[in-house]
């Protein structure tokens, strides 16, 4: 298994991982396949969206936040629900297409490492079969 490790620098933020993982695939030498990536946190999730216009992702955590507001009235006692439940809701694995050598996003995609309750260190799993 490989993975990827990035460090997020702010409560909330959608770190754009794209690069790191095609190096990934790259160095791997596979021309064809599938990549699964998965994110071994509870309080952090991966998705696929545009990358291009970065108010794209700043929309979706806006949203996000107002739906599932940081406080509330919440049981976990840790403080971060809102950060449990944004993770599940976006989930946390992604399959993505290895073609050519490279991964097979469309033009304005971007895979992003959510992240809801930072700064901390976040892994992303990744299995190229
Ligand atoms: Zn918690």
């Amino acid at each position: 298994m490989l993975f990827i490790e990035t460090k997020t620098n702010k409560r909330e933020s959608f770190v754009n991982i794209t690069d790191l993982v095609n190096a990934l695939v790259e160095t791997s030498g596979k021309k064809d396949g599938i990549c699964i990536l998965y994110v071994p946190h509870t309080t952090a999730a991966i998705t696929i969206n545009e990358s291009a216009d970065p108010d794209v992702v700043r929309d979706i955590t806006q949203k996000l936040g107002e739906l599932i507001p940081h406080r509330g009235n919440y049981a976990h006692s840790e403080g971060n629900s809102d950060a449990h439940i944004k993770a599940s809701i976006i989930g946390n694995s992604r399959i993505v297409i290895i073609e050519n050598g490279r991964l097979a996003l469309g033009t304005w995609e971007g895979i992003f490492l959510c992240e809801f309750d930072g700064p901390r260190t976040r892994k992303v799993f990744i299995k190229l079969l």
